[in-house]
């Protein structure tokens, strides 16, 4: 704040109450709280993914905040606001992520941010579990890939099952997303990626719910969904129901106007 010394009391306020919400968000989210880590643009832009159209002027203050202090911020569409990042991916925007990773010379890079992509959109991994999830955790159940994480035995939904076998065959050991501590395999994801033409935000939780709401639109039964997902209430389900689809009708007498 100190570059805000002479800033009006108002003004330094509604900046510090700013970086407490980042904060707060930050402990949540598991990033450690680093100034020039909590005010990359990229943090910043998945931080105010998560507010409310009345809680945008944060996002303008902490832009402000890393501004001054020399952080570099890259310029970035308002598109990517909410609700865009809390729903699932569209397809294209998966394939887009994969296509990135697949462009990047670093292949260490490259395989975290595909095995996040992969194990996210795929099976549901979420954030915390990503780092559970090894070659050995892959398996077959009547030549079906599934993954072993954290109890649960989750089916690779179709279409993401080769590409990861692929993947496994070239991480055999440790972490598909690398041998990283806690969080930060999934922080410096967010930073590689970052925000570009393009290419999406890259975003754990808008992975498991593109996982989450292509099930629902299979109609797959709430049991095995809960099961597979170690969601432990119907309720956790509730957020992604507005993203269901409705059957198109098929029917001769509907579509004769009747
Ligand atoms: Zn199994």
């Amino acid at each position: 704040m100190a570059p805000f010394g002479s800033a009006d009391p108002k003004t330094v306020s509604r900046l510090m109450s700013a970086m407490t919400k980042l904060a707060v968000w930050a402990l949540r989210e598991g990033y450690d709280l680093d100034l020039e880590a909590l005010l990359d643009g990229a943090v910043i832009e998945a931080f105010a993914a998560t507010l409310t159209s009345s809680q945008a002027t944060w996002r303008s203050s902490l832009r402000s905040i890393a501004k001054a202090n020399q952080v570099e911020t890259e310029e970035t569409l308002s598109k990517f606001a909410r609700p865009v990042l809390q729903g699932p991916y569209e397809t294209t925007e998966v394939a887009a992520l994969i296509f990135f990773a697949r462009a990047l010379t670093n292949k260490n890079r490259a395989y975290a941010i595909e095995a996040a992509v992969l194990l996210g959109a795929g099976a549901g991994i979420a954030r915390g579990d990503l780092r559970l999830v090894t070659a050995a955790n892959l398996h077959d159940h009547v030549g079906a890939l599934h993954v072993a994480v954290a109890g649960r035995c989750v089916p690779v939904l179709p279409g993401y099952d080769n590409e990861l076998r692929a993947l496994a065959a070239k991480c055999p050991n440790g972490p598909l997303i690398g041998k990283v501590k806690g969080d930060e395999a999934t922080v410096n994801i967010t930073r590689w990626v970052g925000v570009r033409p393009g290419t999406p935000a890259f975003s754990t939780d808008r992975l498991r719910a593109t996982f989450i709401c292509t099930h629902l639109n299979m109609g797959t039964g709430t049991r095995e969904l809960l099961a597979i997902t170690g969601l432990n209430s119907i309720d956790a389900l509730d957020s992604y129901y507005r993203f269901v689809e409705p059957l198109a009708v098929e029917c001769d007498v509907v579509s004769r106007g009747n």
